[in-house]
């Protein structure tokens, strides 16, 4: 879907970057990435970034004010983030349990939800110590 319509030049090369990026890149991050293909302007790495969310092929993790590739353009809204507060790697799944629980929640109190940001911070696999003990 998102993909039939043909991304803008500086869109699809900060798409390329992200998607290069083991972490989520800042906005600045992202322009002192890009300035050897000519993106020079902080206004023009937003604008690439506003299409690049609208379309679902990026996100913001908010908690980090960055941005990630999107790793399923197909899925709806309210992805989630699991981010590793060692390596800075982050994981997107799907949020839709979540999300439909914070809804309830949300109707419970008389809350017209807009949206949630569904963020968890701790150790990926590989940052994580290894358990101790096999309990063999
Ligand atoms: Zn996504
Ligand atoms: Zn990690």
């Amino acid at each position: 879907m998102a993909a039939s319509r043909a991304l803008p030049k500086n869109a699809s090369l900060v798409h390329k970057f992200l998607r290069r990026q083991d972490a989520p890149a800042s906005a600045y991050q992202i322009l002192d990435g890009l300035r050897d293909v000519g993106i020079t302007a902080p206004p023009t790495v937003y604008r690439a970034l506003d299409q690049l969310v609208a379309r679902g092929l990026a996100h913001r993790v908010e908690s980090l004010n960055a941005f990630v590739a999107c790793s399923d353009p197909d899925h709806d809204d309210g992805n989630g983030f699991a981010i590793c507060t060692d390596c800075g790697s982050v994981t997107e799944f799907s949020g839709e349990t979540v999300r439909k629980a914070l809804g309830d929640i949300a109707r419970c109190q008389g809350f017209a939800l807009d949206h949630a940001t569904i963020e968890l911070q701790g150790l990926c696999s590989s940052c994580r110590p290894a358990e101790v003990g096999n309990n063999a």
